[in-house]
């Protein structure tokens, strides 16, 4: 089945971006139903993995202290809705610090495949952001961008290479659909036998 991993975008994709960052725990607003959507995610057996540039620590305005604990807090909200991620990826370095992780290279998506054994074209990014969808097309990954934070504006100056979806909820029924239609084509869906 497809994808086996979905990787996201953080801020604008699964929160509220905001220009003065996410500095703290109450900074961090999820968009409605994003966080149930990862749940649906992981209860259909396929992992989640966050992508994100936070180079507000390279900048100095956020300790890795507090970014880890707003991942705690975004962790602990996705395993009460019954959900998990496989991991978080955030680059910390400001932009002059030429990393090859702060996407648009690479780097964070290279590292998820890695650590799952998936290849490009058994993940999904999902973004809000043209780093984004330049990052995944990097690493080899299709994208779908969505319309919250940074998306309704790509899609309006730029013609659409991907799919496009108003927010994470419906780029997530759009996925689960089409996994449940591979499921009836292959004779998966209520046959009683399961190979796996
Ligand atoms: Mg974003
Ligand atoms: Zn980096």
């Amino acid at each position: 089945m497809w994808p086996r991993l979905v990787l996201l975008d953080r801020d604008g994709v699964i929160n509220a971006d905001s220009p003065n960052y996410i500095l703290s725990i109450e900074d961090f607003q999820p968009l409605p139903g994003s966080i149930e959507a990862i749940a649906r995610l992981s209860t259909n057996a396929i992992d989640v993995a966050v992508c994100t540039n936070q180079s507000a620590v390279g900048r100095g305005f956020l300790s890795p202290d507090t970014l880890n604990a707003i991942h705690t807090e975004f962790t602990n909200q996705i395993n009460r809705a019954g959900g998990q991620l496989v991991g978080i990826y955030a680059c910390p370095h400001s932009p002059d610090a030429q990393c090859n992780c702060r996407k648009p290279a690479p780097g964070l998506c290279r590292q998820a495949l890695l650590d799952r054994h998936v290849l490009p074209s058994d993940a999904l990014f999902i973004g809000d952001s043209q780093r984004d969808l330049a990052a995944a097309a990097a690493a080899g990954i299709p994208a779908w961008l969505v319309r919250t934070g940074n998306g309704a504006s790509i899609e309006a100056t730029q013609p659409a290479h991907q799919p496009v979806f108003d927010d994470l909820a419906s780029a997530v029924d759009a996925l689960l659909a089409i996994e449940l239609a591979s499921e009836i084509v292959t004779g998966k869906f209520g046959t009683g036998t399961n190979n796996g």
